[in-house]
């Protein structure tokens, strides 16, 4: 799983270079599949309910789930949610960002600090024998605090042999719901989407791009983490050179 998220996170870094004014999302997909590929991982998320495309790219007042598409040039004042997933070895790696474009305003840069902060603290609680909550409390009590709000149609989950597995990993407190313990070995997919105005959302037409209610800008940021005797480990931030990695997948 460690494999397979450097491969993510290298994609993600490389897409980070190449963002820029002018350039399609079509083409950030592309070169995240190419990337992926090199490396002999599968996208995942290609074909997944039919999602049609490597990389989910989603613009200002879009999510998550953004499909790539020709048409689509990023602007300057943007701020960009590239979501990405591999298969590698029989295990799935899945991390997210969000960045600016050039000169953002005051609100979306704060937006975006408070969303990976929020993860940040998530990360934190990703220890043996707490509760899923208390992954979700931390990203709630942050965002609000801030002023902004959490997403709830829309959640984390358990990753590994499968893309999405259980638990699923709410990035709110579910009152008087049971929650389950984090135990060794497991890992999550922490993935806190913070929306300026509501937290209601809406799909669109193409049924796959959500898109906040009132049309405000939204963050996402993804990390898979793994609950290990050490603490949290962070899978998908770039420890390694995927160019090190041995095998073929
Ligand atoms: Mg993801
Ligand atoms: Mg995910």
């Amino acid at each position: 799983m460690f494999e397979a998220n450097q491969i993510v996170a290298g994609a993600l870094d490389l897409l980070r270079q190449r963002l820029q004014p002018g350039v399609t999302t079509y083409r950030l997909d592309r070169l995240a599949e190419e990337f992926c590929r090199a490396h002999h991982a599968v996208p995942a998320f290609k074909g997944y309910r039919g999602f049609p495309a490597s990389l989910c790219i989603s613009i200002n007042e879009e999510v998550v789930h953004g499909i790539p598409s020709k048409k689509v040039f990023v602007r300057e004042g943007d701020i960009v949610s590239m979501d990405f997933g591999v298969k590698y070895k029989g295990f799935f790696g899945d991390s997210a960002l969000t960045l600016a474009v050039g000169r953002v305003s005051a609100e979306k840069e704060k937006l975006m600090r408070v969303t990976r902060e929020s993860l940040d603290l998530a990360i934190e609680q990703v220890r043996i024998g707490n509760r899923i909550s208390a992954i979700s409390r931390a990203i709630q009590r942050h965002v609000e605090k801030h002023g902004f709000s959490v997403v709830r149609q829309f959640v984390g989950h358990g990753v590994g042999a499968s893309l999405h597995e259980s638990p699923e990993v709410p990035n709110y407190v579910q009152k008087h719901q049971a929650s389950p313990r984090i135990v060794e070995g497991m890992v999550v997919a922490i993935e806190p989407m913070v929306n300026a105005g509501t937290y209601k959302v809406k799909v669109l037409h193409d049924n796959w791009t959500v898109v906040t209610a009132d049309r405000q800008p939204s963050a996402h940021f993804e990390h898979s983490v793994a609950a290990t005797a050490d603490g949290p480990y962070v899978l998908s931030a770039r420890t390694t050179d995927p160019e090190s990695l041995t095998d073929s997948g």
